[in-house]
């Protein structure tokens, strides 16, 4: 099989769905959004950029503030290459079993950490906002909303934190979203085997038809500032 070549992807970079609340993103059959959690961090996630680069894709990136803080000059770049950064909490934990004050504080917490490590660009994060372990109950997930935050949640989970080998992670991906033919994948851009697995996901989407659909937010920033300069010292809760 000959080498593919990134023009022989023309097919494969999809249209840009932009939405401005939580709910159905409203893909076809055959489109697919790219997430990845937890990040970012050396070593990983600058290997995704590249081979999403190389097949001219854009995904969407849910970044712990705790990591935007470790690693402020990626973020920056995940950005500057036209992803879309949305947030995941400080430090990863279980809103689940917080008080809704708590909980509300976390998130607020995370976004703030990723503003302030894109703001030397003059970019700030999008609305989206993921929960950690897909951990919520209604009433936190009303008060994300209420916040402003549009809640990305998902409809194939690749389990790529399983120790197991690439392969195994990228068939177990490609049979579910074959299953339901469209719709939002999660990856975490913290594991090699993830950046192994990429570039033959993504081969196998370009090969099965689908097209990768970029997502933005509409509305400005969580904080009532324009995403594209937004100043993370504003508009945050006093309590
Ligand atoms: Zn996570």
């Amino acid at each position: 099989m000959p080498t593919l070549q990134s023009t022989q992807f023309g097919k494969l970079p999809g249209r840009t769905v932009t939405v401005s609340e939580s709910g159905p993103l409203g893909l076809e059959q055959g489109e697919v959004i790219l997430t990845f959690d937890d990040g970012p961090r050396a070593g990983t996630t600058d290997s995704i950029l590249d081979t999403l680069d190389q097949f001219g894709v854009k995904a969407t990136f849910l970044m712990l503030g705790s990591s935007a803080e470790r690693y402020p000059s990626l973020a920056r770049e995940v950005a500057a290459r036209g992803h879309t950064i949305g947030t995941h909490t400080y430090d990863h934990v279980d809103l689940s079993s917080l008080s809704n004050q708590e909980a509300i504080a976390e998130i607020y917490a995370g976004q703030q950490a990723v503003a302030a490590a894109l703001a030397p660009d003059n970019l700030a994060p999008s609305r989206f906002f993921r929960f950690p372990y897909l951990a919520q109950n209604g009433l936190i997930r009303t008060s994300a909303v209420e916040s402003r935050f549009i809640v990305l949640d998902v409809d194939i989970d690749s389990k790529d934190y399983y120790a197991e080998t690439p392969q195994q992670v990228l068939e177990r991906t490609l049979d579910r979203l074959d299953e339901r033919g469209a719709g939002v994948v999660l990856f975490h851009d913290i594991h090699l085997r993830t950046a192994a697995l990429l570039p033959d996901f993504l081969k196998a989407l370009q090969e099965r038809g689908y097209q990768v659909v970029a997502l933005r937010s509409s509305g400005g920033g969580v904080f009532d500032t324009p995403v594209i300069t937004a100043d993370a010292s504003r508009g945050i809760p006093e309590n």
